[in-house]
């Protein structure tokens, strides 16, 4: 199959592009610049270009990035969009974090419709934070399926960054459900929403020095960040980048995924506490940077948390989900790898 998949150099989109890879498909990936399309040719040497090619997209935020992209010899069949901004760096919440998001979902999906005919999946990259209702806080008696929304308003995510990107991410699924009830495109979309992704940095395209937001945090405890004090999370929710890639990949031919969310979550839960023990555990090495096990710190919350089911990503994409441990030790093996 001829697939579009945008962010092609990110965390989770280098492992999206992998799995395609392997399958044999025919891949474009956007990138925001040529050097970034190098280091992917580096981390996949062995495919041409018909199998691997490479798109340059600056800023999604532009309405018009993807309308000249979308069209392709052979057509494209899938659309895979990922390319959003994840961190908290950002000055003004409206144009680096709501924006990208919402125009660049909705600009893949216009241009879609136009210019590329043979599509009949598109599947995007949402979040939990589209599900999650942060005014809820710790919530132990609700169990999130795909039926929650995040119900924050616009108002609500401009007052800081972290309510800035729960709100992206909410704001851009919502908008590409309403594109496709109020235009009825011929293809369907399915929609990915991890909780917070852990697992293997690509090394010869991800640097210790700009991590993505997610496996920051369990970088910066093999950095000493807990040593004083184990931090605590707001969310205790967590799953493999291989069982979210592995679902993208599913969702664009999956029996039953036709506009469908799935919500995709471990089967257990973590705390940064039990990070820091399977470390300790695992990577001798570190012990100098880790906590001593008097240290506080790194708990789940003494009244509980919500719970989470995961069900319906098993029943139809066939995920099986990765356990904590393996998941934190080969991310911190691909760590040493990049170092
Ligand atoms: P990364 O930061 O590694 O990937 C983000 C990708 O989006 C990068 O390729 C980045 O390009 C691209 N991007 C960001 N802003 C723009 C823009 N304005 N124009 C063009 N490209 C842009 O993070 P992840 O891999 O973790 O995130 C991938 C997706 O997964 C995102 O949609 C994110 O919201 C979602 N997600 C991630 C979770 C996590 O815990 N990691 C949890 C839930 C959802 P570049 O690097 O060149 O800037």
């Amino acid at each position: 199959t001829r697939i579009l998949l945008t962010g092609g150099s990110g965390f989770l989109a280098a492992h999206i592009l992998e799995l395609l890879l392997k399958e044999g498909h025919s891949v474009v990936t956007t990138v925001r610049s040529q050097s970034k399309a190098d280091k992917i040719k580096e981390t996949f040497p062995s495919y041409t270009k018909e199998h691997l090619d490479f798109a340059i997209v600056e800023d999604v935020a532009k309405p018009d990035a993807f309308d000249s992209v979308v069209v392709s010899n052979p057509p494209f069949e899938a659309v895979i969009h990922t390319a959003s901004p994840f961190h908290f760096a950002a000055t003004n919440i409206q144009k680096e974090l709501l924006d990208p998001a919402v125009v660049g979902t909705t600009s893949i999906l216009k241009a879609v419709k136009a210019s590329a005919p043979a599509v009949k999946r598109v599947v995007i990259t949402s979040s939990f934070a589209a599900l999650a209702n942060v005014a809820k806080g710790d919530w132990p008696e609700h169990t999130y399926t795909e039926e929650d929304w995040n119900p924050m308003t616009v108002e609500e995510a401009l007052a800081n960054v972290y309510m800035g990107y729960a709100g992206s991410k909410a704001f851009a699924e919502k908008a590409a459900w309403d594109f496709i009830k109020t235009e009825s495109p011929s293809f369907s979309l399915a929609t990915i929403n991890p909780t917070l992704i852990f697992g293997p940095i690509f090394p010869k395209l991800h640097s210790l020095s700009s991590l993505n937001t997610s496996n920051a945090l369990t970088y910066a405890i093999t950095q000493g960040a807990a040593k004083e004090k184990i931090p605590d999370m707001g969310g205790h929710c967590w799953v493999d980048v291989r069982d979210v890639a592995l679902a993208h990949v599913r969702a664009i031919d999956a029996a039953g995924a036709e506009n469908q969310r799935f919500f995709l979550t471990a089967n257990e839960n973590f705390n940064n506490r039990t990070v820091v023990d399977i470390i300790r555990k695992n990577f001798p090495e570190y012990q100098s940077s880790l906590p001593s096990e008097s240290v506080e710190g790194g708990n789940y919350p003494p009244g509980g948390i919500y719970k989470t089911d995961n069900s319906k990503s098993t029943r139809v994409l066939g995920i099986k989900y990765h356990d904590l441990e393996t998941a934190i030790v080969d991310t911190v093996k691909s760590f040493k790898a990049a170092s």
